[in-house]
């Protein structure tokens, strides 16, 4: 009865959710360094994917509604991305499926030089031949004036998250186990997947820097004012606060997190996702208990089943 029971909690919220609920999925295709699989047995490393699930559990309240991209006859795209396991050579992607309202995530990770926990990017050499519906969905979803100088809203297929696994990561679903020294890989992740949705890359979200300032209207609410930014107008500036459920936060969308530190989407963090043309639903952050209901019924069993690992 009890396992009943959770399962109908779960269904519940995951009704509650809008009807076009931005949906984040994460390939391992090119994990080839070992970093979300156990390259010995080819077993998935469960604990580091659910935590990228949760990362992406923070932007569910977006309702944009996003074109499928689903090559017919005559239909071709292709784009390139950094290797996610920065093995090798660039990686070209060819007439991938993409559904409705779903962004692909490429990941991996490979250890590299200290000072850096990860980075992300869109993709390049973005080229669409074929119908026009289909040359629309491939370069802006459906959603309209997301290039040039006058850009007003963003949208894009998915994108590549590489992590540097020289790191003494903290994987824990909560930050019962973040000690001094160690970067949060939850906090990470979630800001990787901000420059992907747009943060610091957008036209639209350029559109709108002035002389070191992000003008937005959203953020200019939430801030106070213009919001500065960082010299390469691609963060927040160091320092900048926002609130994360109530309390004082450095924003998520700066350019650095405190080692033994989580730093989640902050009001500001979400107005500016709202600048740059996503629909933010203003429910949108999860309280810290139910993201992990967010994940789904599944994983909610799952991370029951590792805490009682954990006190064995
Ligand atoms: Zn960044």
């Amino acid at each position: 009865m009890k396992k009943l029971h959770i399962l109908l909690v779960a269904a519940g919220l995951l009704a509650a959710l809008p009807a076009h609920a931005l949906t984040i999925t994460f390939d391992y295709t090119y994990d080839s360094r070992g970093f979300f699989t156990d390259l010995a047995t080819g077993t998935p490393l469960l604990e580091r994917r659910a935590i990228l699930d949760q990362a992406a559990s923070f932007y569910s309240g977006f309702t944009d509604s996003l074109t499928a991209i689903a090559p017919q006859a005559g239909d071709s795209w292709s784009v390139q991305m950094t290797h996610p396991s920065l093995a090798g050579a660039a990686v070209t992607l060819n007439n991938l499926n993409i559904a409705a309202d779903t962004l692909r995530i490429y990941v991996g990770g490979s250890s590299s030089a200290p000072g850096v926990l990860g980075f992300a990017n869109t993709g390049y050499n973005l080229v669409a031949t074929g119908s026009d519906a289909f040359v629309d969905a491939v370069t802006t979803r459906g959603q309209a004036n997301t290039t040039g100088p006058a850009a007003t809203d963003y949208a894009v297929w998915g994108g590549m998250i590489w992590f540097n696994a020289a790191h003494d990561w903290y994987f824990g679903s909560d930050t019962s186990g973040l000690t001094a020294g160690r970067p949060d890989f939850l906090t990470t992740a979630t800001h990787e997947i901000g420059h992907i949705l747009g943060f610091g890359e957008a036209d639209s979200w350029q559109a709108q820097i002035e002389n070191g300032y992000f003008t937005g209207a959203a953020s200019v609410a939430s801030y106070g004012g213009a919001v500065p930014v960082d010299q390469y107008g691609s963060h927040w500036a160091a320092g900048v606060s926002s609130t994360y459920d109530g309390s004082p936060q450095g924003t998520l969308m700066d350019p650095s997190t405190v080692r033994g530190q989580r730093e989640l989407p902050t009001a500001l963090d979400y107005a500016a996702f709202k600048d740059i043309g996503w629909q933010v639903q203003a429910t949108a952050v999860p309280e810290p208990e139910s993201v992990v209901l967010l994940v789904a019924g599944i994983g909610l069993i799952s991370l029951a089943a590792r805490r009682r690992q954990a006190a064995a």
